[in-house]
């Protein structure tokens, strides 16, 4: 396996000082170079650097201010940023860390020292964004978890409420799926949500639209922007790419092959003075009528003026 080379973002003033830095760093990274805070804010949130080497006295934006909007700024905010200053005053080493730097090394500097805080930082930096990453997944199936719905819910909710816009939800239910696991056995009940999962994941393009694992064998999609008649092509598409896998189920009422009820609903958040959790109670009941009809199908509740069809209607 090749491992990416971390990038390192560089900003000194003196192009001599750049020069060193990157000799001392030598070829085991990625060097990116600014001369200016501006250009470093830019290359900054460009390419996403791992780590930032930043110079504290230049002439414009000096380190400090470039490491205040950097911290200020969602995009930068979690890329470490070690200061290297030639003022070596307490108080001037203080005021960086207070202002949200990882390290302060003052010149002169010794070279090993440098590369052995830089490679610690980016160790540090690696377990972070592990850590972030595994705290938003689902550990069996790789989309998002619960965790990560509930708080994209709340913002996508908040947001169109604000705009004035039409948001959809929908729930998956994985139809008998009890019976699936007790005669196929729990491991392969595992690897039929990691198929189902995957298929529904592939099923959805827009980067605003969100699939996550709600919880055992059901599953939900935001749609931000979406209204009933866009959003039911979508389950019904998540519904039929489900039945395509093909996956036996002899055991299953509602077909010979793994299957999903789906209900949905559609509403405008600015006409309702509830939560989110609205929406994902219109959407659960349908959820449940879906069921009842026999399932292996979509039902959805729309709000009147948000597109059709009217609540209740069950395809
Ligand atoms: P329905 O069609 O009404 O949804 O019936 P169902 O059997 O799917 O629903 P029920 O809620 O009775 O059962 C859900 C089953 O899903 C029970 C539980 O063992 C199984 N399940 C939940 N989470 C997991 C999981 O992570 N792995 C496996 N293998 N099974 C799970
Ligand atoms: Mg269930
Ligand atoms: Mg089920």
């Amino acid at each position: 396996m090749t491992v990416e080379k971390h990038r390192i973002l560089i900003v000194d003033d003196a192009a001599t000082n750049i020069e060193i830095l990157n000799e001392v760093l030598g070829a085991e990274y990625d060097s990116l170079f600014a001369m200016d805070g501006v250009t470093a804010l830019r290359l900054a949130v460009e390419q996403e650097p791992d780590l930032i080497l930043l110079d504290v006295v230049m002439p414009g934006l000096d380190g400090h201010e470039v490491c205040r909007r950097l911290k200020a700024d969602p995009r930068t905010k979690g890329i470490p940023v070690i200061f290297i200053s030639g003022l070596s005053d307490e108080s001037d080493e203080a005021k960086g860390l207070e202002i949200g730097a990882i390290d302060y090394i003052t010149k002169p500097f010794s070279p090993p020292i440098v590369r052995a805080r830089v490679r610690n930082h980016l160790q540090l930096k690696r377990y972070q964004d592990m850590l972030e990453r595994l705290l938003v997944l689902d550990g069996l199936t790789g989309i998002a978890n619960r965790r990560r719905f509930d708080e994209a819910l709340e913002h996508e909710w908040l947001r169109s409420r604000r705009q004035g816009t039409t948001m959809s939800l929908i729930i998956i239910d994985v139809d008998c799926f009890k019976l699936y696991n007790d005669n196929y056995g729990h491991a392969a009940g595992d690897e039929c949500l990691k198929r189902v999962a995957n298929v529904l994941a592939e099923g959805v393009h827009r980067p605003s639209d969100l699939v996550a694992r709600y919880g055992g064998e059901e599953f939900v999609v935001i749609m931000p922007e979406t209204d009933a008649a866009g959003a039911i092509v979508i389950a019904e598409t998540l519904r039929r790419s489900v039945l395509a896998m093909a996956q036996p189920h002899a055991f299953s009422t509602a077909g010979t092959v793994v299957s999903v009820s789906i209900g949905g609903a559609t509403i405008i958040p600015a006409h309702h003075t509830q939560g989110a959790e609205e929406l994902v109670k219109l959407a659960d009941t349908r959820l449940y009528e879906a069921k009842n009809a026999g399932r292996n199908r979509v039902a959805w509740a729309a709000q009147p003026d948000a597109g059709t069809p009217p609540v209740g209607e069950v395809f």
